[in-house]
């Protein structure tokens, strides 16, 4: 039987991030399904869940006005693994620091948004990450950072300050992994901790 995946498709890099789980399922020989969701009822038939980036605003109030919220805290509560990235982190954080996003409360980190300020908006960087033999190449476009961080686990700074957590079965990236070849964090996030176990 395939896994199956669903990619919260409110907003963000959708069939990129298809495309990285695919080839993250194919290198473990798993075959995967990859469902968009858009509303509820798609959730809890899925193994996996992935949370894009976008307007961290807008998709929260997308994920709460079409009762996707309560569905993928259930999925975590259970164990499902989700990947979290930019805006996505921002919404599962418990603290996203702006009364416009209803976080979702998964991650324990408060977060600071467009912290990377104007002059870098957008660059790229090769960024040391736990679990990784080598440097990730990390895009970060208009990214938040973590501010404090509770019961979680750092798995990567930039200039010292984390962009890159675990907690539980929930890893949250400040950056966009799926905008280049290298499929390593969505294997990180569902396929890997399955092959150890
Ligand atoms: N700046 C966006 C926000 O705060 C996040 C940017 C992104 O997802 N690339 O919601």
């Amino acid at each position: 039987m395939s896994i199956r995946a669903g990619v919260v498709a409110v907003q963000g890099d959708v069939s990129e991030h298809a495309t990285a789980i695919r080839r993250a399922a194919d290198s473990h020989g798993e075959d995967v399904s990859v469902t968009e969701i858009r509303t509820a009822g798609g959730v809890p038939d899925c193994d996996l869940l992935l949370l894009p980036g976008g307007e961290s605003t807008t998709i929260s109030r997308h994920l709460h006005r079409e009762g996707i919220a309560p569905e993928i805290v259930a999925h975590v509560e259970a164990g499902g693994p989700v990947l979290a990235t930019c805006a996505g982190l921002i919404v599962a954080a418990v603290d996203a620091n702006d009364d416009r996003v209803d976080e979702l409360g998964l991650v324990d980190v408060s977060i600071e948004r467009n912290a990377f300020g104007r002059q870098k908006d957008s660059f790229e960087a090769p960024l040391a990450v736990a679990g990784l033999d080598d440097p990730f190449p990390a895009v970060f476009i208009r990214a938040p950072v973590i501010d404090e961080v509770g019961d979680a686990e750092v798995l990567a700074e930039r200039d010292g300050r984390p962009v890159a957590v675990r907690d539980g079965p929930v890893i949250g990236t400040s950056f966009h992994p799926e905008l280049t070849e290298d499929f390593r964090i969505h294997d990180l996030a569902f396929f890997e901790s399955v092959a150890r176990a």
